[in-house]
């Protein structure tokens, strides 16, 4: 079994869109980055390269590429997983844990599922999201940052004969 573990976090700031796992959440602010700054879909892009032992998202798309300026990060995950196909592997089972202190993500959980499970050739129950605050503690406890950790398994592809 190939396992991999993914982590992310991206500033907030005030009138920029918040996008998380592919869906665009009601906030007063969203997350800098050189892409849409999608935190969620980011960790699991790691998750599922490290299991395929293909290094990193920063490696695939350089934040000095100007091709990946605003990019919308399913766009990066729709080509992460045709690289694991192109390796014989495929998604098996995804894990993902928000980290935010606002806003409450739990309402936006099966959008975002309707999002990621298609792109990642999933039933909705082999994806899993969760939310946490931090407390009221550290950066992202004060609204400055989101994070989010992700772990993902791969399956090989049977071979066709
Ligand atoms: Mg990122």
């Amino acid at each position: 079994m190939r396992i991999g573990l993914g982590y992310d976090l991206h500033r907030l700031k005030a009138g920029r869109p918040l996008f998380l796992g592919g869906v665009r959440v009601p906030s007063p602010k969203g997350l800098l980055g050189h892409s849409d700054g999608d935190a969620v879909i980011h960790a699991v892009i790691d998750a599922l390269l490290g299991a395929a032992g293909e290094g990193d998202i920063g490696r695939l798309f350089p934040d000095t590429d100007p091709a990946y300026q605003n990019i919308r990060s399913t766009e990066l995950l729709r080509t992460v997983v045709r690289t694991l196909r192109r390796k014989g592997l495929r998604p098996d089972h995804v894990d993902a844990v928000v980290v935010a202190e606002e806003p409450k993500l739990g309402p936006h959980f099966e959008a975002m599922k309707d999002v990621l499970a298609p792109i990642l050739g999933l039933s909705r129950d082999r994806l899993g999201l969760k939310a946490k605050t931090n407390e009221g503690l550290g950066d992202i406890g004060r609204g400055r940052a989101i994070a989010c950790f992700a772990v993902a398994t791969l399956r090989k592809i049977p071979k066709r004969r």
